[in-house]
């Protein structure tokens, strides 16, 4: 197995790079925008073979290079169920359903489904590793911005994400305070005051925390996931 973090300081985003070391191919998680050549950089070096570009979530209207990756090496596009496929988008595309799985060489990646940073948000579980983009922030609960549900965003971290084993590894789509990857059951402690509550008073702080502009373009639904 081969795992490398590729990282854009200047965004500030981080995508994964997993290998089977054995049959030399290759997927890759949430590319930050301008590293391209980077990741191609580094298929080249160990000879690996990209079968894969994985997105965990899209922002409509906000570009990102997966089509055009999926284009220039031939792997097939994962993208959530629901999910805005992108305008430009002339490649294989693998809808991410829950439970389902995406499989490179002897490497298996579980989705999860695991909406509310976005309404179409999933995680991929590799190992004792999941990479949840947005869904969650180290340290704290996901940012409420405009394109975030907070009752979704409960139902996914009490009742899906923080039912995970606690020695699972959380790597995030963004780095904060420095850190870069947790363990769940850190998170989980971290957090029980506001997810062993009520759904109305996590959706509540969650409004309490968007600022005016972000309450105007989008007011929360309440919408419960089944
Ligand atoms: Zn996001």
């Amino acid at each position: 197995m081969y795992f490398h973090p590729i990282e854009d300081p200047d965004t500030g985003q981080i995508g994964y790079l997993l290998a089977d070391a054995t049959e030399q191919k290759a997927a890759v998680i949430d590319l930050p925008p301008r590293s391209t050549e980077l990741l191609r950089a580094l298929l080249a070096e160990r000879r690996l073979a990209l079968t894969h570009v994985l997105r965990t979530h899209i922002h409509p209207g906000v570009p990102m290079n997966c089509a055009a990756l999926s284009a220039l090496t031939g792997a097939t596009l994962v993208l959530p169920e629901g999910a805005p496929v992108p305008a430009d988008c002339a490649v294989r595309v693998q809808t991410a359903r829950d439970g389902a799985y995406v499989v490179f060489g002897q490497q298996v990646l579980q989705i999860l489904d695991t909406p509310g940073h976005t309404a179409h948000c999933v995680s991929y579980l590799w190992r004792d590793r999941l990479f949840c983009g947005d869904a969650f922030d180290l340290g704290s609960c996901a940012d409420a911005g405009e394109d975030a549900d907070p009752g979704l965003m409960f139902d996914t971290l009490s009742g899906r994400l923080f039912q995970l084993p606690g020695s699972t590894l959380l790597f995030p789509a963004h780095p904060l305070g420095g850190r870069r990857v947790a363990l769940l059951g850190e998170q989980r402690l971290r957090n029980a005051s506001l997810l062993t509550g009520s759904r109305d008073a996590f959706i509540t702080e969650m409004l309490s925390r968007r600022t005016p502009a972000q309450r105007r373009a989008r007011p929360s639904s309440a919408t419960r996931r089944h």
